[in-house]
């Protein structure tokens, strides 16, 4: 089952693409755009040339749906492929303080071990988060 979302912004609502097309514009393969189909993108004609812009964006929104999104005090597990709770609640924080957004706030890299699988899960944050990531979470120099 597909679960990366294409770049369905890239596309025209009220336009038809062939595969070709359609592949150019999401910059992907066409090889991708048949396993698209296979997955339930409808298309318009039986020999499955012709796609709307618009049932491209329903079937990326389809895809989007598929992942939960993980809860604040989750980690998306790349190999259990799903939300999981990080092992002893123990995590790293790298901080990348050269990268600020817009709200002045920098870049942090929270790194934990996922507690089914043992791999290492990772996602960003920000800086203004940090007071309830350190009550949230048992914040260590190193993960062994
Ligand atoms: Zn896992």
């Amino acid at each position: 089952m597909i679960r990366k979302v294409p770049n369905s912004n890239l596309v025209i609502n009220n336009h038809i693409y062939t595969r070709q097309e359609l592949a150019d514009t999401l910059k992907c393969s066409r090889q991708r755009v048949s396993a698209y189909i296979r997955d339930g993108l409808e298309c318009l004609d039986e020999l499955f040339q012709h796609i709307w812009g618009k049932d491209l964006k329903r079937y990326a929104e389809q895809v989007r749906m598929r992942t939960p999104k993980a809860k604040a005090d989750e980690f998306y597990c790349k190999r259990c492929q799903m939300p999981v709770k990080v092992l002893n609640n123990i995590i790293k924080i790298q901080e990348y303080t050269e990268q600020v957004n817009k709200s002045g706030h920098y870049k942090l890299l929270l790194k934990g071990k996922c507690q089914n699988c043992d791999s290492i899960c990772v996602k960003f944050s920000w800086s203004n988060h940090l007071p309830e990531l350190k009550e949230k979470f048992q914040v260590v120099e190193n993960l062994n």
